[in-house]
C-alpha cells in the first residue's frame, strides 16, 4: 500500500513538471532539442524512481509507468514518449535479466510506437480526461498480460490487474482534479492564458528584479500588431485570437536564452533581452520583424493570411530607471507605426 502510494505521489510531480514543459514548445514545428532532451532525462529519472518504488508480487516487479507514458503521450510528443519507453525498458534489465524484462521491452517496443499514435488520434476528439482514460485503458494490456502468463494462481493474476485498473483510474482522476487545479493556480499566476507566454505581471516583476540585479546590459523592445483591429473586424474576434496563439508560436520559433517574450496587452508583446550586444539585439527584434512578415498565418476559416508587426527597441542607459527605458521603446514604437508600420525603429541611446 504504501508502495502504491508513494508511486501516485510521485506520479503527481511528474505530472506537475509535465504541465510545466508542456506549455506549448511541441507544438511548434520541429520543437526545441534542449527542451526535448530535457524532458527526455526527466521522464527517464521519474520512471527509475518508480521501479525503484515498484512493488513484488511473486518475482514480478509491478510500478505505474503506464501512467508515466499516458501523460507524456498527451501532454509531451512521440519524440519524449517513444524515447522514454524505450530507454526504461533497456533499463529495466538493471533489475535483472530476466524472461520478464524481455518481455517488457518487447512490449514497450510495440508501445513506443503505437501510443503516440492512439493519443494523436484521440486528440480533439474526446475531453482531457476521457483521453487519458483511454490511454491508460490501452497502456494496461501489458501488465495484466504479464500477470496472466507469468503468475499461476490464477486468482492473484486477477487480483493484481483489479488493483492495477483501480489504481490507474482513480490517480487519472486525483490528478486531473487536483494536479490541475495546483497547476493553473500557481501558473496562471504569471502566464498569459491565451497564448501560453508569460504575462503583463511577469513583466513588471521581471523589471523589477533586473533593476534589483543592476544590470546595465538591457534592452527593451515593445512590439505591436499593425491593423489588428481591421483584421478582428474582416475575420471575428476568435480568428484574431487564433492568429495570436499562431504569433506567439512565431515568437517562441525564434527564442534564445537571452530574450524573454511577454504578452503586455491585447496585441502588445514586451520583449526583454539581457547580457546582449545593442547591435545583437537590435537584429534579433529586426530578424522577428521579418519572421512575422514571412510566416504564413491562418484565419479560422483557413484562409491564410500575412500579418506584421511593428516594434519599438530601447537599450537601457546607464542608471537609467528601467520605466523611463520602456518608455522611451514605447515612442520608438509610436515611431515605426508613423512611419508605415511593419518597422523597428530604434530609440537615441545618448
Ligand atoms: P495599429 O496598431 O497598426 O495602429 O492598428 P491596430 O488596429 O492594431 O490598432 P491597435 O493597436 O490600437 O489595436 C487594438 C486592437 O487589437 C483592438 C482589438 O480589436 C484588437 N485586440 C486587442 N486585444 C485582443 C485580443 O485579445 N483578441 C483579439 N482577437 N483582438 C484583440
Ligand atoms: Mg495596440
Ligand atoms: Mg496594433
Amino acid at each position: 500500500m504504501v508502495n502504491i502510494l508513494a508511486n501516485v505521489g510521485i506520479m503527481l510531480m511528474a505530472v506537475y513538471f509535465y504541465m510545466r514543459t508542456s506549455t506549448g514548445w511541441h507544438e511548434q514545428a520541429g520543437g526545441n532539442k534542449s527542451d526535448i532532451i530535457n524532458s527526455i532525462l526527466l521522464e527517464v529519472l521519474v520512471g527509475i524512481i518508480l521501479m525503484s518504488f515498484s512493488i513484488v508480487v511473486d518475482g514480478l516487479r509491478y510500478d505505474f509507468r503506464f501512467l508515466l507514458f499516458c501523460f507524456s503521450a498527451k501532454y509531451l510528443d512521440w519524440k519524449v514518449t517513444s524515447s522514454s519507453i524505450l530507454l526504461l525498458a533497456i533499463l529495466r534489465f538493471g533489475w535483472g535479466n530476466d524472461q520478464v524484462a524481455q518481455m517488457n521491452l518487447l512490449a514497450s517496443v510495440i508501445l513506443a510506437v503505437s501510443l503516440p499514435l492512439i493519443a494523436a488520434f484521440i486528440k480533439k476528439k474526446w475531453n482531457d480526461l476521457m483521453q487519458l482514460y483511454i490511454l491508460v485503458s490501452y497502456c494496461m494490456w501489458p501488465t495484466i498480460l504479464l500477470s496472466n502468463y507469468l503468475i499461476a494462481d490464477r486468482l492473484q493474476a486477477v487480483y493484481i490487474s483489479m488493483v492495477m485498473v483501480v489504481v490507474g483510474y482513480g490517480s487519472i482522476f486525483i490528478m486531473h482534479h487536483f494536479v490541475f487545479d495546483l497547476y493553473y493556480l500557481i501558473i496562471s499566476a504569471s502566464t498569459d492564458h491565451l497564448t501560453g507566454l508569460k504575462n503583463v505581471r511577469a513583466f513588471h516583476k521581471e523589471l523589477s528584479s533586473v533593476e534589483q540585479r543592476n544590470n546595465p546590459s538591457v534592452t527593451l523592445a515593445v512590439i505591436d500588431i499593425d491593423y489588428f483591429k481591421d483584421y478582428n473586424d474582416f475575420f471575428g474576434h476568435d480568428s484574431g485570437d487564433a492568429t495570436l496563439r499562431q504569433l506567439a508560436g512565431v515568437f517562441n520559433a525564434q527564442a534564445v536564452s537571452e530574450a524573454t517574450f511577454y504578452r503586455i496587452g491585447g496585441e502588445e508583446f514586451a520583449l526583454v533581452l539581457e547580457n546582449t550586444q545593442a547591435t545583437d539585439s537590435e537584429n534579433f527584434v529586426r530578424h522577428l520583424q521579418k519572421a512575422v512578415e514571412e510566416n504564413v498565418f491562418y484565419a479560422t476559416t483557413g484562409e491564410p493570411i500575412a500579418l506584421t508587426i511593428s516594434a519599438g527597441v530601447a537599450h537601457r542607459r546607464k542608471n537609467e530607471s528601467l520605466k523611463k527605458t520602456l518608455k522611451r521603446a514605447d515612442n520608438a514604437l509610436y515611431q515605426a507605426k508613423r512611419n508605415g508600420r511593419n518597422k523597428v525603429m530604434i530609440a537615441q541611446l545618448h
